[in-house]
């Protein structure tokens, strides 16, 4: 089988760019927007997320489970299982069970520490022990951490974060990389659902994507490159942009996997937050071991990348 799929591969151009007829390197990248309200994201106005969508599977009713909240939200797409497992249900990250449920760049860490993994936050319990994380462990090979919290807020420590990941993904060589952006829920809380702010927060993350997606076509082996980029959030948010009930309005989120290994169109099963880490998993042709007891599935790939 593993010829056969080699031999598939070398038949056909998988990057964005010119191919050279060499199998294409499969990447991720992850980039996770805090608290969108899709049908708000709909209405915006976010050219790069619609390339995007042009060019994968797309979901605007994707779901999550209560709690609506961060701290589970954020656990559940990055390790691939739900609150019972990863023992998250709060944005109190004390008593998780990270070490048998690891987010999925320190779970290709430890299948195989060649893998090249990065990631960029601003949300503290994310990258650090604050309120008990943190979710994504040292053993990644860097871990850049900004402070949204600071008095600077989140609109600042989100472009330090962009800055910081262009920089990397375009330069550096990552296998596998999570970039986070914090700025839309804390407007969301500040103004609520139906404000021009929090959809200018969107357009504002929006123009942040195009830089990420950009950061990448600079890269210099980008030809030979099979990039599965990977977008969702965290969860919902009711009109009054609070959080953390079980309304629909608060478990929707939205699914993107956009590139050239991804299905184009509307997946007929409404993807969960749980299939996020798993897709990423596969596409870099990690066996799925039922060991691990994942919770998600794969969901947007082509078939012979689906396993
Ligand atoms: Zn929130």
């Amino acid at each position: 089988m593993r010829r056969l799929l080699s031999a598939l591969l070398l038949t056909t151009c998988a990057g964005f760019g010119a191919c050279d007829g060499r199998p294409a390197k499969k990447k991720v990248l992850l980039i996770g927007l805090d608290g969108v309200r899709v049908d708000i994201l709909s209405a915006a106005n976010t050219p790069n997320i619609d390339s995007l969508i042009a060019r994968g599977t797309f979901s605007d009713r994707a779901l999550t489970r209560p709690r609506t909240v961060s701290g589970p939200g954020w656990s559940s797409m990055l390790t691939g299982v739900w609150s019972d497992k990863h023992l998250v249900t709060s944005n109190d990250f004390t008593g998780h069970d990270y070490t048998t449920y690891p987010d999925f760049l320190t779970r290709l860490e430890q299948i195989d520490s060649d893998y090249a993994t990065f990631a960029v936050v601003d949300w503290p319990p994310l990258g650090d022990t604050a309120s008990g994380g943190p979710l994504i462990t040292d053993q990644i090979d860097v871990k850049l951490l900004f402070d949204g919290e600071a008095d600077t807020g989140y609109q600042i420590a989100d472009s330090q974060s962009v800055a910081a990941a262009s920089a990397y993904l375009t330069f550096q060589d990552p296998d596998a990389a999570f970039v986070y952006l914090g700025n839309i829920d804390v407007v969301g809380h500040s103004t609520s659902s139906l404000s021009p702010e929090y959809r200018a927060a969107m357009e504002a993350a929006d123009a942040q994507v195009g830089m990420l997606v950009a950061a990448l076509r600079r890269r210099p082996g980008f030809a030979n490159e099979d990039w599965l980029i990977l977008m969702s959030t965290d969860h919902g948010r009711r009109d009054d942009g609070g959080h953390g009930e079980p309304s629909l309005q608060e478990r929707t989120i939205f699914y993107l996997a956009s590139g050239p290994s991804a299905i184009v169109g509307v997946p007929q099963r409404a993807p969960e937050i749980v299939d996020v880490a798993v897709t990423a998993l596969a596409h870099l042709g990690v066996t799925l071991d039922p060991a691990w007891s994942l919770d998600g599935r794969v969901v947007g790939l082509r078939p012979q990348q689906a396993r």
